[in-house]
């Protein structure tokens, strides 16, 4: 029996029964949703919105927060599976459920009272209410202690000031948890659309993420309830807990983006035809195809592994680390070297390559520069800390 390309070590086998439903369903919705429409929303820079209420209806927003706040308890598998099949469609929306699960829901679960989560988080599954997570701040998003939006008790509510940048969901969400100095140290507040002082302007020009909305937020001495603050977390634990959800969840995320690209390569090199044989049958193109196999093999055991801690509660942040490096990283190469099997009909949007390579300059990006990863890593090794 021929292996599949895409899974070389058969990391399917090692899913249980509910995981492979989980993985069907949302390829399906990518294959017959996503993948027709993805190219033209890329084009025109715009967010498929009209898939939001079928992303909810699957289940897909707070997949796995108990039943009770409209979650259906999955596993962290089943949650990486999700961004996996997601993103092999789009980062923009995958992103857009990272954003609402990990950085939004996850939080209000977390840190949140339960008033706040009866109040949000069902209708947040039932993509009825969309979220943001504003950390990053114009001044530099890598050095998030460094804050300076700040909100200043003011009797029985807050007065929130400051700005954030590349805030992904800025312009659609109603609602934004927002980190910001106080005098008891970094809190995060529930910031609700329409509130006086508060803006949201939507960064244009992307060449990346162009299906995805991003904006920056500012804030005008916004008056905010303290119903509207988290009360279970103070310092910039809170934000980096949740930081650490989302990046799971982009660790597999790149790998769906991975097989599409060596899909498109394939399909595209086995019928290319030049020097009267498919650019297939040369060594040069299938070194580079075998060398993408063989990373999306290693991104995907590093990803069930580090799933299989996560549920086993034994996931450490710099494993998290070391696996959205590596997978961005592989994910990136690929796209690029897909694009070049391509020849010129990869520059356009017809074909997937492009795309993905030019998102995943945000994916990179986003939620740790690769660098500020690597320096995790190095922290753990060494026991140096090199920021
Ligand atoms: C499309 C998109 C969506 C995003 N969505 C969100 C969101 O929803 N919410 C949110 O809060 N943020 C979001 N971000 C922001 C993202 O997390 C930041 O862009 C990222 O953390 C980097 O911050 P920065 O852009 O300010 O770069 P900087 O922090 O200014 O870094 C610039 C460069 O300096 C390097 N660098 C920094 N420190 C060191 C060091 N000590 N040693 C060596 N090199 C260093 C970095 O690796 C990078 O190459 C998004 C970004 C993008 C592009």
């Amino acid at each position: 029996m021929p292996l599949n390309p895409l899974d070389l070590y058969d990391i399917r086998s090692l899913l249980t029964e509910e995981e492979c439903a989980v993985q069907d369903t949302v390829a399906r919705f990518t294959d017959e949703r996503v993948l027709p429409i993805i190219g033209d929303c890329f084009d025109q820079g715009r967010f498929p919105k009209e898939l939001v209420p079928e992303i909810a209806e699957l289940g897909l927003l707070g997949s796995s927060l108990p039943e009770q706040y409209g979650g259906h308890g999955l596993n962290a598998v089943c949650y990486g599976l999700i961004c996996q099949e997601l993103e092999r469609g789009d980062s923009g929306i995958r992103s857009f459920v990272s954003v609402q699960s990990s950085l939004c829901m996850y939080p209000i679960y977390a840190y949140g009272s339960e008033e706040q989560r009866m109040r949000w988080l069902p209708g947040m599954a039932a993509g009825k209410t969309i979220g943001c997570f504003g950390l990053t701040e114009p001044h530099g998003g890598s050095d998030p202690a460094n804050m300076k939006t700040n909100a200043k008790r003011d009797g029985d509510d807050w007065i929130l000031n400051g700005a954030k940048m590349w805030i992904t969901n800025g312009n659609l969400a109603d609602i934004a948890i927002v980190w910001a100095m106080t005098d008891e140290g970094i809190q995060g507040f529930l910031v609700e659309k329409g509130m006086k002082g508060f803006t949201a302007q939507e960064v244009h020009k992307k060449m990346s993420l162009r299906a995805s909305v991003t904006s920056a937020l500012f804030f005008d001495a916004v008056r905010v309830p303290e119903a509207n603050r988290l009360p279970n977390v103070k310092g910039l634990k809170g934000p980096l807990g949740c930081l650490t959800q989302a990046r799971y969840g982009i660790t597999w995320g790149p790998i769906g983006a991975a097989q599409a690209c060596l899909s498109e390569a394939l399909k595209y090199g086995n019928e290319r035809i030049l020097f009267n044989r498919p650019i297939t049958s040369n060594q040069a193109v299938q070194l580079k195809l075998a060398d993408m196999a063989r990373r999306i093999t290693m991104a995907q055991l590093l990803s069930l592994q580090l799933g299989r801690l996560k549920d086993a509660g034994k996931m450490q942040p710099t494993q998290v680390s070391l696996a959205k490096w590596n997978n961005c990283r592989m994910a990136i190469d690929i796209a690029r070297e897909a694009r070049d099997i391509l020849g010129g009909a990869g520059i356009t949007t017809e074909h997937c390559p492009i795309r993905h390579a030019l998102n995943l300059e945000s994916v990179i990006t986003y939620e740790g520069t690769e660098t500020v990863h690597q320096l995790v890593v190095g922290r753990e090794v060494t026991g140096i800390n090199a920021f």
